[in-house]
């Protein structure tokens, strides 16, 4: 290991126990008291400073948001440790993720299931975030371009959705495309102040549960939906 390799894996580390303890610290809103083995080992596998650009690198393992270009940015790591939690993913899952960004979280989602489907708005973050995932050899990750609030219908359904943007409303597309059974999270409130995040799940019988999980601050899901 080169020197910078070994600085990587000690910030990991603290990043990671950052990430607990945050969800400790968090867990009478969310419900969540620890992250699970199998997303903290997907965290640890994935090495976030290939998903921060040049000029950050120093920061990568900074537990917090970070700019990515076009005024987007790549998630605070606890948060993407949370969301990933709390779709409680299985290894034959497809997922379906709105906001590439980075190619970050879709990096974490494809460790953990079998098919990824991420959507990016902005032009050169998905030709960026498909280039990183594919140097990084990442066969089960799908990036498209164009405004997921319309989701991806011709791969459609959706054992999980993710929604790594803040809307509104809950995408009625979105809603469509999740199977009977599956998970969306997704933040929800007014654009540019804090919104909460919401775990929706569609019960066998079609039937939408809607419960709050926490507060946070996500980038407008933009697009003229
Ligand atoms: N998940 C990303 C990662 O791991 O780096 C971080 C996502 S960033 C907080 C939100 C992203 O959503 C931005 O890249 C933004 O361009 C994208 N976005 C906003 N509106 C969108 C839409 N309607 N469809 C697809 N992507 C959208």
């Amino acid at each position: 290991l080169a020197k910078n390799d070994i600085d990587y894996v000690q910030m990991q580390q603290l990043m990671l126990k950052r990430i607990q303890e945050d969800t400790r610290a968090t867990q009478g809103s969310t419900g969540v008291a620890q992250i699970s083995p199998s997303v903290m080992m997907a965290m640890e596998k994935v090495q976030r400073h290939r998903f921060v650009p040049q000029r950050y690198d120093e920061y990568s393992y900074d537990n917090r948001p970070l700019p990515i270009g076009n005024g987007q940015t790549i998630s605070q790591p606890f948060i993407v440790a949370l969301m990933t939690e709390l779709l409680n993913l299985e290894k034959t899952d497809k997922v379906l993720e709105v906001g590439t960004g980075s190619g970050y979280q879709a990096a974490i989602l494809a460790e953990l299931v079998g098919q990824v489907y991420t959507i990016e708005i902005i032009q050169t973050l998905a030709d960026q975030a498909a280039e990183t995932l594919a140097n990084l050899n990442y066969e089960n990750v799908k990036v498209k371009l164009g405004d997921g609030y319309r989701g991806w219908p011709s791969e459609a359904p959706f054992d999980a959705i993710i929604v790594t943007a803040a809307a509104t409303e809950i995408p009625p597309p979105l809603l469509q495309q999740l199977k009977a059974g599956g998970r969306m999270i997704i933040p929800l409130g007014e654009q540019n102040e804090v919104q909460q995040l919401k775990l929706i799940t569609k019960a066998e019988s079609g039937e939408i549960t809607i419960s709050e999980v926490l507060a946070v601050r996500f980038v407008p899901l933009t697009g003229d939906h």
